[in-house]
């Protein structure tokens, strides 16, 4: 997808601390952590948000979640951690290529 900014980390051209990888998932770590852990997992099909999974497409978020517990134990979150995904406006949404938080090491509060 042209002028996605996951897109382009997914495929090299703009750099990122890659944390997982395999043939349809990347992860990497986000730029502005929110948490002493914070990952985000992407498809490495380009998917805008959760508004737009269907029956096409949610073998690649299943899969996801099959990858969540790995990079967690990688990350030495034994104390349990914490999955986000933001969708659209409302749901504070800043990058429309649909990825999942993954934040922990320390006690989360309330709020993300
Ligand atoms: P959203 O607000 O869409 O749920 O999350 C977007 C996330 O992407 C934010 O947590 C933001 O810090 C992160 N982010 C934005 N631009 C970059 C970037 O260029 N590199 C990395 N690693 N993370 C980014
Ligand atoms: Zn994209």
């Amino acid at each position: 997808m042209e002028n996605c900014l996951f897109c382009k980390i997914i495929a090299g051209e703009i750099p990122s601390t890659k944390v997982y990888e395999d043939e349809y998932v990347y992860a990497f770590r986000d730029i502005n952590p929110q948490a002493p852990v914070h990952v985000l997992i992407v498809p490495k099909i380009h998917i805008s948000c959760a508004d737009d999974i269907n029956e096409t497409n949610s073998a690649v978020i299943a899969h996801i979640f099959e990858v969540v517990p790995k990079i967690a134990a990688a990350e030495g979150l034994t104390n349990g951690y914490r999955i986000v995904n933001c969708c659209g406006e409302d749901g504070g949404q800043t990058v429309y290529h649909l990825h999942f938080h993954l934040l922990g090491g320390k006690k989360l509060g309330e709020n993300f």
